[in-house]
């Protein structure tokens, strides 16, 4: 994995195994969202007792939270199998209809990234999370017909980092949205200790701390940043992960105190000396950092934006005081008032 890529929640890459080995399982493992824990407790409950599907059910938030771990323990809380997809993945009705009439009563269909559904795919969802059917076409050319075909009832999660993107009339057909946020430190110290519990990676509380604080709000982040201090702390030390173990390790991957990386830095400091601390659109900034816009837009900006370093204004984006601040630079006089 490349150096940058270590803080980027939307990649998988060669952690994969380790990643499936800590997910947790059961809603009672899975720490932290706690209001959304709560909802979806009752929401378990009353669709057992009712012996019904659970409600279709949007996820929203940035990469790494938890979504996709959520929908899997929603499945296993309901005892039913998950089939597991994504957007773009999908690109015919016909793929979409496969899934759908594979599906048992009560299963879940997981649909990642549902914002990039293309739009003859996303209207063949209409009817499956309405009425249970889908219309799927016989034949081929002018003798094609189009016949309806009933659906047993299935529960669809959707999970998206942009929920923004999606049309009026699918966000319609959820029952509900949870809205996943950034976990707090203490939240990502017991995420931390709990993935070293079941890694058998010897850890100190203040280690623990230590990698929580800079693991920018996201569960993935910190499972990964504690098998990289992991390794390093069995070469250089004698394999137990203590604060001073976990600052030297982060230290070398260039994760600052803030759990801002390379990039995270680059992005504020081009914005403040190339663009006069804005405001300044997305995409000139992501020419200007040579980073994909979309990467930009959905694991920089949203920390950035979490810590205060970056408001986002409908000029563009905009350095706060407290990113100068951060670099010990003298603030600007500005002109965009109401940031000061
Ligand atoms: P998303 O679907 O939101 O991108 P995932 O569900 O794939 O995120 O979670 C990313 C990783 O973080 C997984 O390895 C998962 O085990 C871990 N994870 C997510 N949320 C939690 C949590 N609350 N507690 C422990 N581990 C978590």
């Amino acid at each position: 994995m490349a150096h940058d890529d270590i803080v980027d929640p939307a990649l998988q890459g060669d952690d994969s195994l380790a990643e499936e080995q800590i997910r947790p399982q059961r809603l009672e493992e899975f720490p932290g969202q706690v209001p959304i824990k709560d909802k979806l407790a009752i929401a378990i409950q009353a669709a057992q007792g009712r012996q019904e599907p659970l409600d279709h059910m949007l996820l929203s938030g940035p990469p790494g939270l938890g979504k996709t771990t959520l929908a899997r323990i929603l499945a296993n809380e309901m005892g039913v199998d998950i089939k597991q997809t994504s957007g773009p993945v999908i690109e015919r009705q016909a793929d979409l209809s496969a899934i759908l009439t594979s599906l048992e009563s009560f299963d879940v269909l997981f649909i990642d990234e549902i914002h990039r559904l293309n739009h003859a795919v996303e209207e063949t969802l209409y009817s499956a999370m309405e009425d249970f059917e889908v219309d799927i076409m016989l034949g081929k050319g002018p003798t094609a017909r189009s016949m309806k075909i009933g659906l047993k009832p299935f529960t669809l999660i959707g999970a998206t980092t942009r929920a923004g993107l999606l049309t009026p009339p699918l966000r319609a057909r959820f029952g509900d949205t949870c809205r996943f946020e950034f976990y707090s430190p203490s939240e990502l110290k017991h995420i931390v200790l709990r993935a070293a519990r079941i890694l058998d990676v010897p850890i100190e509380d203040d280690g623990a701390l230590e990698i929580a604080a800079r693991s920018r709000g996201t569960a993935r982040v910190a499972n990964r940043l504690l098998r990289r201090v992991r390794d390093f702390a069995q070469v250089k030390g004698d394999g137990v992960i203590t604060r001073e173990m976990a600052d030297a390790a982060l230290e070398l991957l260039r994760i600052d105190r803030l759990g801002l990386d390379d990039m995270d830095r680059n992005i504020l400091m081009t914005a403040i000396e190339k663009f006069s601390g804005g405001p300044v659109g997305l995409a000139s900034l992501a020419v200007a950092v040579g980073e994909e816009r979309q990467t930009l837009e959905e694991v920089h900006e949203p920390f950035l934006i979490q810590l205060g370093f970056i408001k986002r204004t409908q000029q563009g984006r905009v350095a706060t005081p407290l990113a100068y601040k951060h670099f010990g630079l003298n603030t600007p006089q500005t002109n965009s008032p109401e940031l000061f």
